[in-house]
């Protein structure tokens, strides 16, 4: 699967079919063929801002979501994103040709494009995750197509007035990347932050392209030839690969890397790095090990993100050796899931039913199948607890949606060694309450990774905690409230209170 690459030619619906990784039925297609028929004949007249008839921005939308490898009905929803807002045809009437589940899903991406800048940025800002994150507790769908659109848009804003440019590379930037990093999109995320990077900031774009460009073309002899090598060592040594290729890191990507570095291009190694696609948790390891014992691995630069996933759910083995000809060389060894979940991250979901249906099963990983309580239930269970947690005082909803959805996570283990997510700065009370509200309400102290801690103390990533509780205590601390950073804890804090009053 892969992001269509922009393209100023014109669309039909065969480039839609064309543009999925695994070939729709014939029922997927009758769908969308009916879909795009609508769309036509709906938004007959009317153009883009470039000229083109508007059905193609439509035809577009919808190969971005045929090429993450969404469902049909959601590339149906794609091509009639526009029609209640913009033409003649009703949302009724959607439901009625599509049913009530495609009509939902335009509903909401209506609703979100009724967005009007009031009151301070700021408050927009705030007002507009709002929007998106209760659309996405309706069906996260829609706010993929939402990004899909928004993308199209960013690809063809050279044809807007430099003011509107500005505003919608602003919010683009300022929105859309975090939520599509949130859902760990990461192509989306990549191409929507390289487009609105080049309008707000064009000579830092430049620059960081062509140090891109000109990194690329004076490596990739070697690339190749390093990548031969690696691959005749790993057939070697028996372990099975599904791929091993170069990638370049994004541009915005690496301009954040570059200044990171204090502007210092020569300390950031993984402009170009290889990435070794295996079929199992256990050639991850096995891989590593092989490349470690021929490369000399470069100290501190070795990351375990399977066992320790990146805030976004990121996984995958992470290296900086010496390399084929003692070149300095970043590589990346993780599963194929993995590999399709950091590039679509929630939207590999529904590749992935797909390729149930075809029998590709085998392509997934073993150790992962009992985690089939895939992306999208456990964000959906995520965002009806905070749903329930915030309550109706907007004040508060805001408040928790900065807090739970834009920050990073770290990730802390149960002395069982379950995993428990929290947001940057979270407490041991915090964590004491993700596990259960029952631990939460009882616990009096901690010992973090095996030394005793105050219940106040900020949790960090990797840490095993053990939560002390005392049985006989019947409501938590009120003073906890002036700590605890999520709004789960805070939720459980004052209503066991209340309920002990
Ligand atoms: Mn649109």
């Amino acid at each position: 699967m892969s992001l269509p690459k922009n393209s100023h030619e014109i669309r039909t619906l065969e480039t839609v079919y064309r543009a999925f990784p695994i070939a729709p039925s014939s029922k997927g297609r009758k769908i969308i063929a009916r879909a795009f028929e609508m769309a036509r004949i709906a938004h007959d007249g009317q153009t883009r801002a470039s000229g083109v008839p508007y059905v193609q921005h439509c035809l577009a939308t919808a190969e971005i979501l045929a090429g993450i490898g969404m469902d049909a009905r959601t590339v149906a929803a794609g091509l009639l994103h526009d029609v209640p807002e913009d033409t003649e045809v009703t949302l009724e009437t959607i439901q009625k040709e599509f049913g009530r589940d495609t009509a939902r899903m335009i509903e909401g991406i209506t609703k979100l494009g009724k967005m009007k800048l009031r009151g301070d940025a700021e408050d927009f800002k705030l007002e507009n995750w709002r929007r998106m994150f209760l659309a996405m507790g309706e069906d996260i769908r829609t706010v993929i197509i939402k990004l899909a659109d928004r993308l199209h848009n960013m690809r063809t804003l050279e044809h807007l007035k430099p003011e509107k440019q500005q505003r919608i590379a602003n919010e683009t930037m300022e929105i859309y990347v975090p939520i599509a990093n949130r859902l760990g999109i990461g192509e989306i995320r990549a191409a929507l932050a390289e487009n609105a990077f080049k309008y707000l900031d064009p000579e830092n774009y430049q620059k960081t392209k062509k140090i891109s460009q000109e990194m690329l073309s004076k490596k990739s002899a070697y690339l190749k030839r390093a990548l031969e090598e690696m691959k005749t060592l790993l057939k070697d040594k028996h372990v099975k690969y599904v791929d091993i290729h170069g990638r370049a890191k994004a541009i915005h990507s690496l301009f954040l890397k570059i200044q990171k570095h204090d502007g210092d291009v020569n300390r950031v190694y993984d402009i170009i790095a290889v990435r070794v696609i295996v079929p199992d948790v256990t050639s991850c390891y096995e891989a590593l090990g092989i490349i470690h014992r021929r490369y000399r691995p470069m100290v501190g630069r070795i990351k375990d993100y399977i066992s320790l996933p990146k805030p976004n759910g990121y996984q995958s083995l992470h290296t900086t050796v010496f390399g084929p000809e003692g070149q300095i060389l970043e590589i990346q060894i993780r599963t194929q899931q993995m590999h399709d979940e950091a590039e679509l991250g929630i939207a590999a979901h529904w590749l992935y039913e797909e390729r149930k249906h075809k029998s590709w099963r085998a392509y997934l990983d073993p150790r992962k199948k009992n985690d089939d309580i895939s992306l999208e239930v456990k964000w959906a269970r995520q965002l009806r607890e905070w749903q329930k947690d915030l309550g109706n005082n907007p004040d508060e909803f805001l408040e928790g949606l900065k807090v739970d959805f834009l920050k990073n996570h770290i990730f802390a283990f149960t002395p069982k060694g379950d995993v428990i997510e929290l947001p940057e700065d979270a407490t041991i009370v915090d964590f004491a309450y993700a596990i259960h509200t029952d631990v939460g309400n009882t616990a009096v102290g901690a010992r973090v990774d095996g030394k005793m801690a105050s219940l106040d103390t900020i949790v960090r990533n990797g840490q095993i905690i053990e939560i002390v509780t005392d049985k006989n205590r019947t409501k938590p601390n009120t003073n906890w409230l002036g700590f605890v950073k999520t709004s789960h804890a805070k939720g459980a804090i004052k209503r066991q209170n209340k309920k002990e009053e």
